[in-house]
């Protein structure tokens, strides 16, 4: 390691020691609780916590461009612990000891400029952030690395042994939750609870590759996140949902990341993200807020949080203006292409609605925004950002549909960036690019397929379809070269090609 070639001001602080005064605090009734319990909900008023640290006035110590010297240089280090959401360790799990980290290679995924072609067709500049080539192809594991190391703290600690974790899930959680878990050996077991029929077979394979148990449950992914509680209420597991507080704060790595990503300057962006059960969105805010008040970032991004208008409580509940007005009312969901995101019910309504209000008097004027789209435009969206060198998953396009609906509203205009939130890859949810492209789509989407944005293989057969390849049975030489004239020549009439 170069560590000695390093600039003397941020040699002190290149390597995280352990500190922080870690604890969690319910959002209902403000309990505090130690953070070496494995707790999901206040035992007093079952509400959701959050994690705070007692010493992040510490943190302030250091000034932010110091911070910002320490962030850059870490990315040079080889050290795996801090090779992904652990580079701001001060601020993700500042108790965590290295050794008790676990890295898979999340984080630290790329930020690809919008093609010039779908710039132009938008109408201004944006980004896209591939939170899909994590290793489970999902955001879901800057969550999953950070929940899972504390588990593994408490084994490391002695504090706890033989944890079997469970969760539900409307895909992603489970394949993150199951690699985890499978990289800390028998030492820990998980279980996933999946909605039938409502994940992609990409999704469910994944779990069953990493030798989790998985159990499909008749219903919607509100109705598997019940039966979960109730099993951690009565049985000794651990959630591994994002009730869980250790999720959020992994994914608060999503924002440090974009504020390295645009060298610290948040001004005139707006981070575009796609709601489910709004653990994302909470975290994001979270983390831009922690920035903000540690001098690293001088103002705050706008947020954009989107919906599809078959899975909108969040949208709904931010209809109301006066927020000593607004009252949460779950939905019942309608079948979204955007499934990952299909929830009626957001376990994290209550820290949405407080980090919104935060980080609007923070910001100093109206800063988070909520958008509906509808899935016509999810799915238009999705093909049309992936036709253009993209890799967007539906919830990739629902981003792109929510950023066109911003503009159209004049949440942002062309003089402003956007980052778009790719929270997984295109190839876990194929299947309803396959259902779009062989006008299939069931009805309750309401989705009509543009004949414009169909793609389908064509297959091509020689004129003698005796005289095929095959590893049975290879063709004579004479038969091969005209079997491929024949192939050759109905391409290049397909393709309009003309002989030089
Ligand atoms: C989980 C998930 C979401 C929604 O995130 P929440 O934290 O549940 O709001 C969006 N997109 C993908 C791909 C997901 O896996
Ligand atoms: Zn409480």
């Amino acid at each position: 390691m170069m560590l000695d070639s390093f600039p003397e001001d941020i040699k002190p602080h290149i390597i995280p020691r352990v500190k922080g005064d870690l604890y969690y605090k319910c959002l209902g009734c403000s309990l505090e609780y130690p953070i070496e319990k494995l707790l999901y909900v206040c035992p007093e008023c079952n509400e959701v916590l959050l994690i705070h640290d007692r010493d992040a006035k510490e943190l302030k110590k250091i000034p932010g461009a110091v911070w910002q010297k320490i962030f850059n240089f870490r990315k040079m280090l080889t050290i795996p612990a801090l090779k992904g959401i652990y580079r701001y360790h001060e601020f993700i799990g500042p108790c965590m000891p290295l050794e008790s980290i676990i890295y898979l290679g999340e984080g630290n995924t790329p930020v690809i400029e919008a093609s010039q072609n779908l710039k132009e067709k938008i109408g201004l500049s944006f980004f896209y952030k591939n939170d899909g080539q994590n290793p489970s192809a999902s955001f879901k594991d800057r969550g999953m690395a950070s929940a899972v190391s504390s588990i593994k703290y408490l084994i490391d600690k002695k504090i706890i042994s033989d944890v079997i974790a469970v969760c539900a899930s409307t895909g992603d959680t489970s394949a993150a939750a199951a690699l985890y878990t499978s990289y800390l050996g028998p030492k820990i077991k998980s279980a996933v609870l999946l909605p039938h029929n409502k994940v992609t077979s990409q999704q469910l394979s994944q779990p069953l590759g990493s030798g989790a148990r998985v159990f499909e449950i008749p219903g919607v992914f509100d109705d598997c996140m019940k039966i979960v509680e109730h099993l951690s209420t009565r049985y000794p597991v651990a959630l591994l949902n994002s009730k869980n507080a250790w999720r959020i704060l992994g994914q608060e790595s999503y924002s440090y990341e974009i504020a390295q990503d645009f060298e610290w300057d948040m001004k005139d962006k707006a981070v575009i993200i796609p709601i489910g059960n709004a653990g994302n969105i909470s975290a994001v805010m979270n983390g831009f807020i922690k920035f903000y008040e540690a001098d690293i970032i001088d103002c705050l991004p706008k947020i954009i949080g989107v919906q599809s208008e078959q899975a909108d409580p969040v949208f709904q509940y931010f209809l109301e203006p006066d927020d000593s007005k607004r009252k949460f009312i779950p939905v019942d969901t309608k079948p979204s292409v955007a499934q990952a995101a299909m929830i009626g019910n957001p376990v994290s309504m209550p820290r949405v609605a407080h980090i919104v209000k935060q980080y609007n008097r923070l910001a100093g004027c109206e800063h988070v925004f909520f958008i509906q789209v509808k899935e016509q435009s999810i799915m238009d969206c999705q093909l049309l950002a992936n036709r253009n060198g993209h890799i967007a998953c539906t919830q990739g396009g629902e981003c792109l549909a929510g950023l066109v609906q911003a503009l159209k509203q004049g949440i942002v205009t062309n003089r402003e960036t956007a980052i778009l939130d790719a929270t997984a890859h295109a190839i876990k949810f194929s299947e309803f690019q396959d259902l779009y492209f062989k006008s299939k789509i069931p009805q309750g989407y309401n989705i009509t397929p543009d004949p414009y944005n169909i793609n389908l293989p064509s297959l091509i057969l020689p004129d003698n379809q005796n005289l095929v390849p095959s590893q049975k049975k290879r063709l004579k030489k004479k038969d091969f070269e005209k079997f491929v004239k024949d192939i050759s020549d109905k391409i290049a009439e397909r393709l309009n090609l003309k002989i030089s």
